[in-house]
């Protein structure tokens, strides 16, 4: 099984998180830049996070045979203090880059007119430099959220083809999937999204345009949920072609729109937890 997380948050991870997801068939990953839990109170403080994702995170990847990208924005949450908002300042010089596949995350957290105005401007940049837009939807009033959300990207002129709409839910995918975005679900150990539903939802909605991520960040998290949500598909009478479909050529279509999808020199997939192409020793 070979596996790309579409959305996971490294750099709140460990190398022995690295070691197990290259074991799993974890072969690429889409690090979104987010929210850190410590506000941050300047812009310099996202720079160097910035610099982060497209530098360091990519090589520690690379030690365990994990190809590595980013998606860089000002997050929802942090678009409401004004100390952070000279970041959109700085995004562009970012986009360029070629590790940067997406703007992402972007989006609403409390839907403050603060968050209404960062979207619109992540999004007119998004399409100023040919990305992808990475969506994240409010944990709270999703529902609603997710219909606002729809509306501002129907508004911005992005091709909705060029969006993912995340952490979805059994409530929100259906008006996303009408709207021609694709629909992203973030799997977590106990709440909000567990393998079995994502299998149900994969049954009732189809396969087309759908990205399942592990998310797995600073809070409880797994980072090899995508790999359990591969099995569980088997499990559920899905074929191996279907799994690849859904955990490997998906995202690579989705983020293969930035045109800077590097794939290549990946070597041979891992077919099983005990796959012996991981580094090990560290480096
Ligand atoms: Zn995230």
């Amino acid at each position: 099984m070979r596996i790309f997380d579409p959305h996971i948050h490294m750099t709140s991870r460990t190398t022995d998180d690295y070691r197990a997801m290259a074991a799993a068939g974890i072969r690429a990953v889409v690090e979104p830049a987010f929210w850190l839990g410590q506000p941050r109170t300047n812009p310099g403080s996202f720079a160097d996070y910035f610099d982060s994702l497209v530098g360091w995170e990519p090589y520690r990847a690379g030690q365990f045979g994990i190809r590595h990208h980013a998606t860089i924005a000002l997050n929802p949450k942090e678009a409401n203090d004004p100390r952070c908002r000279p970041v959109l300042d700085l995004l562009p010089r970012y986009l360029d880059k070629d590790g940067v596949v997406a703007v992402g995350e972007i989006g609403y957290d409390s839907m403050t007119p603060e968050e209404d105005e960062a979207f619109a401007v992540q999004l007119a940049l998004a399409v100023e430099y040919e990305l992808p837009a990475l969506v994240h939807t409010p944990h709270r009033d999703k529902a609603r959220g997710t219909e606002r959300t729809l509306a501002v990207v129907a508004e911005s002129g992005i091709e909705p083809g060029r969006v993912v709409v995340d952490h979805l839910n059994e409530v929100t995918v259906k008006i996303v999937q009408d709207s021609g975005c694709w629909m992203g679900f973030s799997i977590y150990p106990e709440t909000k999204m567990s393998p079995p539903r994502m299998v149900e939802i994969l049954r009732a909605h189809g396969l087309d345009r759908m990205l399942v991520n592990s998310a797995a960040d600073w809070g409880h998290s797994d980072p090899l949920l995508t790999r359990a949500t591969g099995e569980a598909m088997l499990a559920a009478g899905f074929t191996d072609d279907d799994v690849d479909k859904v955990l490997w050529r998906n995202p690579v279509e989705f983020y293969g729109q930035s045109g800077r999808l590097d794939l290549s020199d990946l070597g041979p997939a891992a077919d099983t937890f005990e796959g012996s192409s991981i580094k090990r020793g560290g480096s």
